[in-house]
């Protein structure tokens, strides 16, 4: 089985929002539990690994890991918050000596190329708009409906008959483009705020109360929630429904195996892991 770790679960402005004295991102400043990094995750485990997404934190993420070196990075789309690391990670390459690989759809490789366009020197770009297999997980992405902010890109993720998807910037889905939701083990959905007042048109991201309504609509075995602004408080309970959790920074959980009763020890997170084998032992 391999661990998908949250390493950033932050919207686009990251907690604390730099001129927010608020509540959460006051705490985000001392205690820090609600300290967010912009988006991301990695999945690792005997195949291989991968990020999913490189935004402005990607060099705070790496050292809090105490990590030198990521080969490969699949992005979802082409905003700051998902891309603004991409600098560096070349950057990194070069000094390093050793050539990244890019993965992202055409279009998404296209707009980072016209941002960025000596990323190339160091980074390997390639398209996965026909797939792309990567540590072993057979990935297949499509496009969503990112509200005013236009399209992104989701992952569906398999591997060993567990199936999981990658949604972390999407709003208000059409019935197709639900449709790679459905008989899901895990469901990563982006939700920015528990409940959104803004008015729809200037909205981008799902609140945890549609949130729950598609999950409830797509049945995922197990959901995570990232993305999250100043406007989640990790201290608060939000009674939300079994199943169903907010991630935090570091959270880790199995993917992609049956589970087995030999529960492999992963510092420091046992307790997280009994509590996913209880839900899939279900
Ligand atoms: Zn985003
Ligand atoms: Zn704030």
């Amino acid at each position: 089985m391999d661990r998908l770790i949250f390493l950033g679960t932050g919207d686009a402005m990251g907690v604390p929002r730099v001129y927010c004295d608020c509540e959460v991102c006051t705490e985000a400043r001392t205690t820090g539990v609600n300290r967010r990094f912009r988006s991301s995750v990695v999945v690792e485990g005997a195949d291989g690994s991968f990020f999913i997404d490189c935004g402005p934190d990607f060099v705070t993420m790496m050292e809090s890991r105490g990590q030198r070196f990521i080969e490969r990075i699949l992005v979802t789309h082409a905003h700051f918050d998902h891309i603004g690391g991409l600098p560096e990670w070349a950057d990194a390459c070069r000094w390093m000596n050793k050539k990244g690989q890019l993965y992202a759809p055409q279009e998404v490789l296209d707009v980072i190329l016209r941002q960025y366009p000596w990323l190339d020197r160091n980074l390997n770009l390639h398209t996965v708009d026909h797939g792309v297999i990567l540590a072993g997980w057979d990935i297949t992405g499509w496009k969503v409906f990112h509200g005013k902010n236009g399209y992104s890109y989701a992952y569906r993720l398999e591997k060993n008959g567990y199936v999981w998807v990658y949604c972390s910037d999407a709003i208000a889905l059409p019935t197709e483009q639900k449709l790679p939701l459905y008989e899901l083990d895990l469901l990563v959905l982006g939700t920015s705020f528990y409940h959104e007042e803004a008015e729809f048109s200037t909205r981008s991201v799902y609140d945890v109360t549609e949130a729950l309504e598609l999950i409830s609509e797509v049945g995922p075995k197990q959901s995570i929630f990232t993305h999250m602004s100043h406007d989640i408080d990790l201290r608060r309970k939000y009674n939300l429904p079994d199943r169903v959790e907010f991630a935090e920074t570091g959270l880790e959980r199995w993917v992609g195996g049956k589970i087995s009763k030999n529960i492999p020890e992963v510092d420091g997170n046992i307790e997280a892991n009994q509590v996913e084998f209880g839900i899939d032992e279900v």
